[in-house]
């Protein structure tokens, strides 16, 4: 590629990083209340005094641990960021353990993420039957690989080890088909290890029904309102383990069309729960 053609694609990138950024800050003092929106266009956020949310979330985790047991990744299941990009990428509506299996198969295959983003559409579809939606992971893989060869000139993101954690998902979600949900999971979830909350279907819906997040709140917002308000002494396996634990309530009492209110382990904490029976 043409030195001019890189330069034009990395200051497009950076553009795009600083606008995600600010439309990042925007949006998180939309989401405050006045008294607090006028503290943060100040400039720094004043001491206002404790967020209720936050003994919440302590309160939440310590429940769910009580009732589940802890559920903690152990540290051969933190893998490369770009493995945990690309399970992302193709993991749309898809159950862990296919998206695992796909994402091994893949490297496995062909070595490495360059000869994988060399691999016609079809081919990828073809590879990628496991998946709910093989087509659609198969082209969002393929251009989400090529746009980092492109910038990077190889499939490579240690760039991001070097950058403070916002600004790296503000990178990340210049990708072709990479979101909140993704670019955090690759922050957390990866041997980058930082404090990012992954927030899926489930931890979004049960965040919206306890009343901690707006009823209405898509992925971005839901990140923006509780990532100020995790307790300070959560390390980043914490907040991994939180949503861990959340998901396991999604996927027994607090499914996603009937609860059960009854039983639930956090219906104290719960706004829903707490004017619900069964
Ligand atoms: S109390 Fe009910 S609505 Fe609240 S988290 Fe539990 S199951 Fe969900």
């Amino acid at each position: 590629m043409a030195i001019g053609t890189k330069q034009r694609i990395a200051s497009t990138r950076v553009r795009n990083v600083i606008i995600a950024l600010v439309a990042r800050l925007v949006t998180r003092i939309k989401c405050l209340p006045t008294k607090d929106r006028l503290a943060t266009i100040g400039g720094m956020q004043l001491p206002l005094g404790p967020d209720p949310r936050t003994e919440k979330l302590r309160q939440t985790q310590a429940a769910l641990i009580d009732r589940f047991g802890r559920i903690v990744r152990p540290p051969d299941k933190r893998r490369d960021p770009v493995w945990v990009l690309v399970h992302g990428v193709i993991g749309a509506q898809t159950k862990t353990a296919a998206s695992n299996a796909s994402t091994d198969a893949l490297i496995d295959e062909f070595g490495s993420w360059e000869e994988v983003a060399t691999v016609p559409v079809e081919g990828l579809e073809a590879r990628l039957r496991r998946q709910t939606f093989p087509s659609v992971a198969a082209e969002r893989l393929k251009a989400c690989l090529n746009a980092i060869i492109a910038e990077r000139g190889s499939v490579d993101l240690r760039h991001l080890s070097n950058c403070d954690t916002a600004v790296a998902m503000a990178w990340l979600e210049t990708l072709p088909g990479v979101a909140r949900k993704i670019s955090a999971g690759v922050m957390n979830a990866s041997t980058f290890e930082r404090k990012a909350m992954v927030i899926d279907g489930h931890h979004r819906r049960i965040m919206q029904r306890m009343g901690m997040v707006a009823s209405k709140a898509d992925t971005a917002r839901a990140y923006d309102a509780l990532m100020p308000v995790v307790p300070q002494e959560w390390s980043a396996a914490d907040i991994d383990e939180h949503h861990l634990l959340l998901k396991k309530l999604g996927q027994t009492f607090c499914r996603p069309r009937k609860t059960q209110c009854d039983g639930c382990p956090v219906k104290a904490d719960c706004e829903t729960g707490s004017t619900r029976a069964g």
